[in-house]
């Protein structure tokens, strides 16, 4: 198994390199558009051919790596078809298996955070884009977040996942890397003994800023990362 967790600070995205040891294929999660050089390099390192780019939905606070890195690399772009976006070789729908090699990455349709939102099952962990986050989640207040969708999401499709899974979120913006379904059921305050309607009034509530780069990167990510 080849994995990695890359880290762009400017925006706190998690990108994640997924790779057959075997066959040397590779998917890369939600790159970053000026983390392309650095993903790109990394592919060249470890030797590995990137069949997919995979975005868990379109982002609002930073520009996908997917172009970039397409044309460097021929992979494939690939992203729920209920995103809205234009541009993708690939719109997936819940419980499609993304094939890399001998590997498969499974999708899990999780709106609520945008309603194409995603996560991702491969192997032991979870790659949870921004719906679910280390003691947290996705904000719902814009690109047609739904809390009442986000709370289904997390407690019936990822929260009945394995307690041992892991949780790779998309984001962390306090140093932490990786968690599990277990203490993210038991521990997380969005949702730790929350009800459906309590998380509702939770999440009305945050008043969060607007993305700094918002209105530069829905519309090119929407786009595939294309102006
Ligand atoms: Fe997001």
């Amino acid at each position: 198994m080849i994995f990695r967790q890359l880290f762009d600070p400017a925006s706190s995205t998690y990108t994640y390199l997924l790779g057959d040891a075997a066959g040397g294929n590779a998917v890369i999660l939600d790159p970053v558009r000026e983390q392309a050089g650095r993903d790109i390099a990394l592919v060249r390192e470890l030797g590995l051919r990137l069949a997919w780019i995979v975005e868990t939905h379109v982002h609002a606070d930073h520009v996908t790596g997917a172009l970039a890195l397409k044309r460097a690399t021929g992979a494939r772009t690939a992203v729920s078809q209920h995103c809205g976006a234009t541009g993708f070789d690939l719109m997936f729908d819940h419980e499609y298996h993304l094939e890399f090699g001998g590997e498969s990455l499974r999708a899990i349709a999780t709106p609520g955070h945008t309603p194409g939102s995603s996560s991702f099952l491969w192997q032991d962990r979870l790659l949870s884009g921004d719906t679910l986050l280390i003691g947290g989640c996705g904000r719902t207040d814009f690109q047609q977040g739904d809390a009442a969708s986000l709370y289904d999401s997390i407690t019936k499709r990822l929260f009945t996942l394995p307690d041992d899974t892991l949780v790779y979120p998309g984001h962390d913006y306090n140093g932490r890397h990786v968690s599990t379904i277990a203490e993210e059921r038991n521990t997380n305050p969005r949702l730790a003994g929350v009800s459906r309607a309590q998380f509702i009034e939770i999440m009305k509530n945050l008043n969060l800023p607007m993305p700094a780069r918002m209105a530069e990167a829905v519309p090119a990510n929407l786009r595939g990362g294309g102006h």
